[in-house]
C-alpha cells in the first residue's frame, strides 16, 4: 500500500528543515521529509563540536563527495565539492559562518523581471524571523531577536584578530559593528551558527524541537530516485530505504536537495533540456532548459603567514593536544573546540567600479586548510579571500539515467576578465592589509603563496593551482518568470514552471549568489517560501535605509581601497 502525505519534502537539509517545521506548524497538513543521509545524532562529536568542522568533509558517512569535471580555466583541475548527506544537510557539516549578504544582493534579485517581491525590503523580515542575534542590541531593527537560529558573535579575542582589524583600518578600510546590520562594508567580528558551544544547524534549530508533531514524519536513509510526473502533476516519489523501493503519494512534492541534487533529480524525472535528457535515456516531460544551468559559486584561497609570537591556535592542531581539548568540550562545551574559529573578517570593494563589496575576508588565527592540512609553522594565521559575485557561470548535467551516478558539473572559475581582475585585486588587498604596522609584530612572512608570486600572471597561475571552492554552489534552478526561457521556478509560488504541484526550495532557486556565505540566504529563502506555499499573508516589507557607499553621510572623506 502506498503512503500519502500532503507535502513530501525531498531532503532534510537547511531548507528542508525550515520547511518541515513551518509546513507542519498548524497541525492540519501531513508532512514527510525524505533524507538520504542518517540522523545528526546528539552524540556525534564530528557534527556537534564546532572545531571538528574539517572532519566530516570527504567522509562518505556525512558527505556526498562530489567533484567537478576538469575545470577548463584551472589547468584541468577537478575541484572537490563537499555536500552534507545527513539530517541538517550541509548545515550539519558547514563552517557555521553566518552572513546575510549585502542588501544590494537582494535589490539585484528584485530588479529582475517578476522578482519584485524578493528585494531587500521583502527579504529582511524573513531574515529577522529566522534569527536570534544574541550579540545585537535588542532594539536593533535590522536584526532578529527571537527566531530559531541562535547566533553567537566572535568573540575574536585572540590578539591576532585585533591586529587584523587595526591593520585593515590602517590600510584605509573601515570598521563596522555588525556586517549583518546597517553596514556590511568594513571589518569586525562575525556571527556564527554556534550556541552554547554546539553547532546550531538548521535541523537543531527547526526540526529537533518539533519532531514529536504527529503530522511530521522524518525518514532518514531514504534516497529519492525520481519524481513520478504525469502531465503537469507529480503523483509522488520513489525512494530507496533499507534496500527496498517504496512509493509515496504526494499532494505536493518539494525539492530541497540542494543546488546539485535538485537539478539532478529534476533531470532524472524528465524536467530539463529535452535533447540532453534523450541523450542519456530519460524521457523528456517538461521542457525547461534552465535546469542545471546558471551554476554559481565562490572560489577562495588561503593566504597563510607564520607568526613569531606564541599567540595563534596552531599548537592546538597537534594530535597530542586533541584529547584535552575534546575533554574540555565534552565536560563543559568549552575551550578551543567550542568555536568555529571564523570569528571575524571583513568586506571590501576592491575597485571603484563596484558599488558594494566584491571581496570577503575570513581571518583565522591558525594556518590550516579546510581539509585539515596544516601549514608547517609553529604559529601562524591566514585569511580566506575571493571574489563574491563573479560573472563566471557553469552548468550541471546528469551523465546517465542512474540516480546514483554523480552528475557532470563544470563551474568555469577564472573564465572571465572580471573574475581574473578581481582575483588579482583580492590577493593585492590581502597583502596590503597584512603589510600594515598593526600586523608587523605578528607577521614573520607569507607562507602561501609566498614572495615568488608577484605579477598578475603569477597570481592567477597560483590561484588556478591552489584555490578551492568556498562550498557555495547555487542558482541551478533559478527563480524567474515563465517568459524567461532559462527560469525554472516561479518566484511567487516556488512552483516549477509547467508543473502544478512540484516546487523547489533550496540554494538552487537563488537567481544570483550573494556576496557572502550562503547559508543564511538559503534559510531566508525557505522561510519566505513556506509562507508562499501555505498562501499566508507575507510578512510586511520593511523599508529601511542601509549603508550605501558614497551616499552615506559618514562617507565624506572616507578612503577606499
Ligand atoms: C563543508 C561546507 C562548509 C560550508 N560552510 C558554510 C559556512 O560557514 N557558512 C555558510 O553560510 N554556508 C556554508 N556552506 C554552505 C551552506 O551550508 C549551504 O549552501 C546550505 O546549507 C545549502 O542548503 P540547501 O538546503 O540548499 O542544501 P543542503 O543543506 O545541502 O540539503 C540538501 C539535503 O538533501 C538531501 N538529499 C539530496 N538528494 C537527496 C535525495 N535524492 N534523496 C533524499 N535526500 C536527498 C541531502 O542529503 C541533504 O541533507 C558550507 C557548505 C559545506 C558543504
Amino acid at each position: 500500500m502506498s503512503e500519502r502525505y500532503d507535502y513530501v519534502i525531498i531532503g532534510g537539509g537547511s531548507a528542508g528543515s525550515v520547511l518541515g517545521n513551518r509546513l507542519s506548524e498548524d497541525g492540519n497538513r501531513s508532512v514527510l521529509i525524505l533524507e538520504a543521509g542518517r540522523s545528526d545524532y546528539a552524540w556525534d562529536l564530528l557534527i556537534q563540536m564546532p572545531a571538528a568542522l574539517p572532519f566530516p568533509s570527504g567522509k562518505s558517512l556525512y558527505d556526498w563527495k562530489y567533484e567537478s569535471d576538469p575545470e577548463p580555466y584551472m589547468g584541468g583541475r577537478r575541484i572537490k565539492h563537499a555536500r552534507g548527506k545527513v539530517l541538517g544537510g550541509s548545515s550539519s557539516i558547514n563552517g557555521m559562518i553566518y552572513q546575510r549578504g549585502n542588501p544590494k544582493d537582494y535589490e539585484r534579485w528584485g530588479a529582475d523581471s517578476g522578482m519584485e517581491t524578493w528585494d531587500f525590503a521583502h527579504c529582511l523580515p524573513y531574515f529577522k524571523r529566522l534569527e536570534n542575534a544574541l550579540a545585537a542590541d535588542p532594539d536593533d531593527e535590522y536584526r532578529g531577536h527571537d527566531g530559531p537560529i541562535k547566533l553567537e558573535r566572535g568573540p575574536a579575542k585572540n590578539p591576532l584578530f585585533q591586529a587584523f582589524f587595526n591593520a585593515a583600518v590602517e590600510a584605509g578600510y573601515s570598521r563596522t559593528p555588525d556586517v549583518n546590520g546597517y553596514r556590511q562594508e568594513g571589518f569586525g567580528p562575525f556571527d556564527k551558527h554556534v550556541y552554547k558551544g554546539r553547532r546550531m544547524s538548521a535541523s537543531r534549530a527547526y526540526l529537533h524541537p518539533v519532531k514529536h508533531r504527529k503530522n511530521l514524519t522524518i525518514k532518514t536513509r531514504a534516497f529519492v530516485k525520481d519524481i513520478d510526473i504525469n502531465g503537469d502533476r507529480a503523483d509522488g516519489v520513489t525512494y530507496q530505504r533499507n534496500g527496498k523501493m517504496h512509493h509515496v503519494t504526494a499532494g505536493e512534492v518539494i525539492l530541497a536537495g540542494g543546488a546539485i541534487n535538485t537539478p539532478q533529480l529534476l533531470q532524472l524525472s524528465g524536467v530539463g533540456d529535452p535533447e540532453h535528457l534523450r541523450s542519456v535515456g530519460v524521457e523528456p516531460k517538461v521542457n525547461l532548459p534552465g535546469v542545471g544551468e546558471n551554476l554559481q559559486d565562490h572560489l577562495e584561497t588561503y593566504i597563510q603567514y607564520s607568526c613569531p609570537q606564541p599567540v595563534s591556535q596552531q599548537p592546538n592542531l597537534k594530535l597530542s593536544r586533541m584529547p584535552w581539548i575534546g575533554l574540555q568540550w565534552i565536560l563543559g562545551r568549552k575551550g578551543p573546540a567550542a568555536t568555529n574559529h571564523f570569528e571575524g573578517g571583513g568586506f571590501v570593494r576592491s575597485n571603484e567600479t563596484v558599488d558594494y563589496p566584491n571581496l570577503m575576508f575570513h581571518f583565522l588565527p591558525v594556518a590550516v586548510r579546510y581539509d585539515g592540512q596544516k601549514a608547517e609553522t609553529e604559529h601562524g594565521f591566514q585569511v580566506h579571500v575571493g571574489p563574491m559575485y563573479s560573472d563566471a557561470r557553469g552548468s550541471l548535467k546528469i551523465r546517465s539515467n542512474n540516480p546514483k551516478e554523480h552528475p557532470s558539473m563544470v563551474y568555469n572559475y577564472l573564465s572571465t576578465e572580471q573574475d581574473k581582475r578581481e582575483w588579482v585585486e583580492a590577493i593585492r588587498v590581502s597583502r596590503e592589509i597584512m603589510a600594515q604596522p598593526a600586523m608587523k609584530p605578528y607577521n614573520s612572512g607569507e607562507i602561501s603563496p609566498g614572495p615568488s608570486v608577484q605579477t598578475d600572471e603569477e597570481i592567477l597561475d597560483w590561484v588556478a593551482k591552489d584555490a578551492e571552492t568556498a562550498l557555495h554552489p547555487s542558482c541551478t534552478a533559478k527563480m524567474g518568470p515563465e517568459s524567461d526561457p532559462m527560469a525554472v521556478v516561479d518566484p511567487k509560488t516556488m512552483k516549477v514552471h509547467g508543473l502544478d504541484n512540484v516546487r523547489v526550495v533550496d540554494a538552487s532557486a537563488m537567481p544570483y549568489v550573494t556576496n557572502g556565505n550562503i547559508h543564511a540566504p538559503v534559510l531566508m529563502l525557505a522561510e519566505k517560501a513556506a509562507d508562499l506555499i501555505l498562501e499566508k499573508d507575507p510578512l510586511k516589507p520593511l523599508q529601511i535605509d542601509y549603508y550605501r557607499h558614497g551616499v552615506d553621510p559618514a562617507d565624506a572623506g572616507t578612503v577606499t581601497g
